[in-house]
Parts: C-alpha cells; sequence; structure tokens
C-alpha cells in the first residue's frame, strides 16, 4: 500500500496514471500533478477510482518541495520532461522521498544526451538512504533489463549489443513525432554515436543504416544508427561489452520532413529574433506540429523494440534476441494512448512497483540494468508487454 505523486500529465503521463490505478493493491493512493492542472483532471475522469490532482511548476523547486511535503508520497514519477530531472530530483533530497524518471536530464539549451549530471547525485541519495531509478521506460528501461536478463539467462559474456526499435505503426498525419516533438526531434537529429573497442564513435545523424528482418510479420526495415542514453550506463555497468548500438526504424517521409525541417533552420534550439521577441524555432514547430497525444485514435500497427546480444555460453558463440511486440490499437482501447506512450508509462509503473514493493531496493542512483531483471520481466507479462525470447 502506497502512496505516489505522478508528475506530468503529458502522453506518457496518461499511461503511468492509468497503469499504477489498474493496480490498487500497491498504489493505494494516486496524486497527478503538471503544469496545466486541467490535463491532469481530464486523465482522472477517464479513472474508475479517484485520484487527487494538483497543479505543479517543475521547474520551481520550492513549489516542488511544498508539493512533496504536502503529499507526502513514498516515490516520486517523474513523467515531465528532461529538462526538469535534477529539480524534481533536488525536491526529492529535500523532502527525503524516492524517485523515478524515464529519461535522462538535458540541459534546455544544449542537446546534450548523457547520465552525469544525473550519476553526480549518487552521493546524496545514498546518504540520505534514498533511492534514485533512472531511465524506467521501454528504451531507455527495459532494453537495459532485457540485456541484463539475457547476461543472467543466456550468455556467459555479451560482446555486441544491437538495441533494435521499430515502429511499424501508422498514423495517417504529413508529419508527427510519437512523443514529446522537441524531445524526440533534438534526439534524432543528434549525432549518432556508438561503443566500439573501448570507445566512443561518432556519425553524421542518421548515416548509417542498415536492413532487419522483424519478426511476427512485420518483416524487412531500414533501422538507422543513433546516439541513445542506455547505451553509456550499459557499457559501464556491463564493461565487458565490446560494441553497442542503438538503431531505430524511420519512414521515408518522416526523414524527408525531418531533412527539409532542418535545411530550413526550423529545428534550431537557439533563439532567433522574430517581431521583437525571441523564439526558439524548434519550440514554435512544436506549437504547430500535431500533439502526439492526439495521435491515439489514428495509430494503426505495431511496435517491435528489443535486444540482439551476440556473446559466449559455456564456451560456445551464440546470438540472442529478446523482444516485444505493441499493438497501437490494442493500447488506445486499453488506456486512450497510443503504443509509444504506453510502452513508456508501463515500465515507470513497473518500476515504481519494483520499488515500493521491496523487489528492487537500494541507496542511491541506479540504472536498471543495475538490478535483478526477473521480477521486472515477469511483470511484463503480467501488465501488457509480454516479451519473447529467440535464439537468432
Ligand atoms: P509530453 O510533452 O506529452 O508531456 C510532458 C508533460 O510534462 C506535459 O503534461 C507538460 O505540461 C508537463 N510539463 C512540462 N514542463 C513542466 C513543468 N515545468 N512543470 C510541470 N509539468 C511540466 O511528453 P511525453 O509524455 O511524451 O514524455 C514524457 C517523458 O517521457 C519525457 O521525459 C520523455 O523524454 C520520456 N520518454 C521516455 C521514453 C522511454 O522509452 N524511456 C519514450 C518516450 C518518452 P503541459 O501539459 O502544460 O505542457
Amino acid at each position: 500500500m502506497a502512496r505516489v505523486l505522478i508528475i506530468g500529465a503529458g502522453g506518457v503521463g496518461q499511461v503511468v496514471t492509468h497503469k499504477c490505478a489498474q493496480v490498487p493493491e500497491v498504489f493505494s493512493n494516486i496524486v497527478l500533478a503538471s503544469r496545466t492542472k486541467s490535463k491532469c483532471d481530464a486523465i482522472a475522469a477517464q479513472l474508475a477510482r479517484p485520484i487527487e490532482t494538483a497543479e505543479i511548476d517543475a521547474d520551481d523547486v520550492p513549489q516542488l518541495s511544498a508539493l512533496i511535503e504536502r503529499v507526502r508520497p513514498d516515490l516520486v514519477i517523474n513523467v515531465a520532461l528532461p529538462y526538469q530531472d535534477l529539480n524534481i530530483m533536488d525536491a526529492c533530497l529535500a523532502t527525503g522521498v524516492n524517485y523515478l524518471d524515464t529519461a535522462n536530464y538535458e540541459p534546455r539549451h544544449l542537446a546534450k544526451f548523457e547520465y552525469s549530471w544525473q550519476w553526480a547525485y549518487h552521493e546524496r541519495f545514498r546518504e540520505r538512504g534514498l533511492m534514485a531509478l533512472l531511465g524506467s521506460g521501454f528504451d531507455p528501461g527495459v532494453t537495459n533489463v532485457f540485456t541484463a536478463w539475457l547476461r543472467k539467462h543466456k550468455l556467459d559474456r555479451i560482446r555486441e549489443l544491437d538495441i533494435i526499435d521499430c515502429n511499424a505503426g501508422e498514423h495517417g498525419q504529413a508529419f508527427a513525432t510519437n512523443f514529446n516533438p522537441e524531445i524526440n526531434i533534438r534526439e534524432v537529429t543528434a549525432k549518432g554515436r556508438y561503443w566500439n573497442d573501448g570507445q566512443w564513435r561518432e556519425t553524421d545523424a542518421l548515416s548509417m543504416h542498415r536492413e532487419f528482418d522483424f519478426p511476427d510479420g512485420i518483416g524487412p526495415r531500414k533501422i538507422y544508427l543513433m546516439y541513445h542514453e542506455e547505451l553509456e550506463s550499459l557499457v559501464k555497468h556491463l564493461p565487458e561489452i565490446e560494441t553497442a548500438r542503438f538503431w531505430m526504424t524511420f519512414s521515408d517521409n518522416y526523414l524527408k520532413h525531418l531533412e527539409v525541417l532542418q535545411n530550413v533552420g526550423m529545428t534550431r534550439i537557439d533563439p532567433v529574433l522574430y517581431n521583437g521577441q525571441e523564439i526558439v524555432p524548434l519550440q514554435f514547430l512544436k506549437a504547430v506540429l500535431p500533439d502526439p497525444g492526439s495521435l491515439g485514435p489514428l495509430t494503426k500497427g505495431r511496435t517491435c523494440i528489443g535486444c540482439v546480444a551476440t556473446g559466449t555460453r559455456a564456451g560456445r558463440e551464440e546470438t540472442h534476441y529478446v523482444y516485444n511486440i505493441c499493438d497501437h490499437e490494442a493500447c488506445y482501447r486499453e488506456v486512450g494512448s497510443q503504443a509509444i506512450s504506453y510502452t513508456t508509462g508501463v515500465p515507470a509503473m513497473i518500476g515504481a512497483m519494483m520499488m515500493l514493493t521491496g523487489k528492487w531496493q537500494g541507496a542511491g542512483v541506479f540504472n536498471m540494468e543495475q538490478l535483478d531483471p526477473d521480477p521486472f520481466m515477469d511483470a511484463l507479462n503480467q501488465h501488457g508487454l509480454p516479451w519473447h525470447a529467440t535464439t537468432l
């Protein structure tokens, strides 16, 4: 029986709130707070059980601390934007409450993805006897747990790891992103980076690609190499990994639009002067693109996200693949969101459940692969993200 404070009432916040509400034996009290309270109230109105809602500006640490003091949660689930991570961690430290998020901190004016800022909180959380769980979404999140599970049950040593994210869904819009457009475009337009032979190698954005044959009738698709934050924690915590890469599918249509938007300067994150007022082009672009939340009823098809690991078991070379397939329309029927929000929100709820039921415990700042994958993998099967493992 626990009390949680969920911060952020966007696509992911909606799913986390629904999924926590489905498990009253763990999440006995739920408070949902966000910048726009009406969005929290709209989510609350979809639920079969009552929850509390509140307005919060998560850029303001004293305001956050006051809300946490008032609510007295056992855990804060941060599904606002990566810009707020450090503020919410500061407020958790100030009030003595555990913390969970789904994406690593990013400074607003620098599209830089690394854990250094949040790892720097380790000692402070450890000294206070608090736990912070980082990246409990799908990727990062489930992909870290898949890797830990492969290492625990399938391979004595992982030499090569490929994390492969396919969205084979269609929403019928000319151009739209499946989660927050600003965060998504910053990530996709960043330089590619992968781990090889003990060092990071950089590539131009989306310049490396290959084909991968996805299971269950999805078939062959072009996958593009990108940098993704779980690579950093995985090569730190599993130093045996010699090569680690992250790949994602994109439609030709998405890439065509993105290239034009980049060429004309609309993806810039530095302010420009317009009519005497400073605007950030990417933030303006976000305002005119479809709200990812509105894609829920339009999106059809499936996602397939998983990990391919090659290494040795009892001296023999083997390659294993573990993945989840998630259907956009089934997600919408269950929680009113498409699969991208669903595949992030369900692992956030499960990570919270692991912490609140004591299956995952610790003092300090943790990435998912540092904890026992087995109870999390069981919970994925029970709470809407069943997985499959196969040998390639
Ligand atoms: P949305 O933009 O849909 O939602 C973000 C929410 O946070 C909105 O409700 C927004 O409020 C609120 N918010 C923003 N700033 C503040 C603030 N200063 N104070 C309080 N609330 C604020 O994003 P998503 O739901 O798509 O994504 C949520 C998080 O999940 C992001 O960090 C994203 O990076 C992460 N993510 C992780 C994935 C994974 O697999 N690990 C995959 C996809 C997303 P308002 O409604 O007023 O704008």
